[in-house]
């Protein structure tokens, strides 16, 4: 899933690229990835794109008085062409779910693989209209939010910081995949309480949030939308490397495997040498285990 990093990449690639200019059409595949039916798409035609902001994993587009704002969700992706097809948008099993031309013939495709449909447009007089934008947490490299703010953030939250990181209501930005490298970078096991945090223990989040998106942003920043994926997967240190060594003290790097997700960490680095416990792996292995005796 694209998160803050480079989400903030491909609006800095859009106001570049798409900025000034006025849109010949836009298409949704699907009932379901437009959200919205007032006004209707075809109110875009003909207004120019004047600004392109980000909130959160969310992309906004001004577009006149309109904001076409769009999430891209897990298995979500912005495909850019010079040169788009002239061929309508079909509905269909293709993965593309939205499409948008300008008048110089260039544009984007939003694609999403895989089965569960989650990519969401909106097309909005105001981008707060969007509930998922109105519920954001405060934007994690703005300059309002310090380590005192971290601090109020965390204090009393009786819950596990890996959670609390990628919820979207408490910190706007960060999912599954910078969670992990932000509390490898901290040192610290994804399962330790919000509330458990010392002011040292605050500093150093801060610290490891700060440096870890300030990276991924400075490391995806002049690439094309087509780059990013590829640049995102080479950045990564702990996320999605399970089994690998990890890059700092060379011990495997683990992980802990929920319903739909799944979340990596160095032991050594994070949790004292100690795995930690995975209650779906537990769990599978005792539904394995043979009957007692004589209970068959
Ligand atoms: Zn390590």
């Amino acid at each position: 899933m694209p998160e803050l990093p480079e989400v903030e990449a491909l609006a800095v690639f859009l106001r570049e690229r798409a900025s000034g200019h006025v849109i010949a059409r836009a298409d949704a595949a699907s009932f379901a990835v437009l959200k919205t039916f007032d006004p209707p798409l075809s109110a875009l035609t003909g207004l120019a794109i004047t600004e392109v902001d980000r909130h959160g994993k969310f992309l906004d587009l001004t577009c006149g008085d309109l904001h076409l704002v769009f999430h891209l969700a897990r298995a979500g992706w912005l495909r850019w062409r010079e040169d788009m097809p002239d061929s309508p948008v079909r509905p269909g099993k293709s993965p593309l779910a939205f499409r948008l031309v300008l008048d110089d013939g260039a544009g984007f495709d939003l694609t999403e693989a895989g089965t569960q449909k989650r990519l969401a447009v909106y097309l909005v007089r105001n981008p707060v209209d969007v509930p998922g934008v109105a519920t954001l947490g405060p934007e994690p490299l703005a300059d309002d939010f310090t380590a005192d703010a971290l601090a109020a953030i965390l204090s009393g939250r009786r819950t596990q910081i890996k959670g609390v990181l990628r919820d979207q209501h408490i910190i706007a930005g960060i999912g599954n995949a910078y969670s992990d490298e932000v509390l490898h970078a901290a040192k610290m096991s994804p399962y330790k309480l919000a509330s458990s945090f010392t002011a040292d223990e605050v500093a150093t989040l801060y610290q490891a949030i700060v440096d870890t998106l300030r990276d991924a942003v400075k490391r995806s920043a002049g690439l094309a939308a087509a780059d990013l994926k590829g640049e995102k997967k080479t950045g990564l240190r702990v996320h999605g490397k399970t089994g690998q060594p990890c890059p700092v003290c060379g011990d495997t790097v683990r992980e802990v495997s929920f319903a739909d997700s799944s979340l990596q960490y160095c032991p050594t680095c994070q949790t004292g040498g100690k795995p930690l416990a995975d209650r779906r792996m537990s769990r599978l292995l005792k539904l394995r285990r043979p009957p007692a005796c004589g209970r068959r």
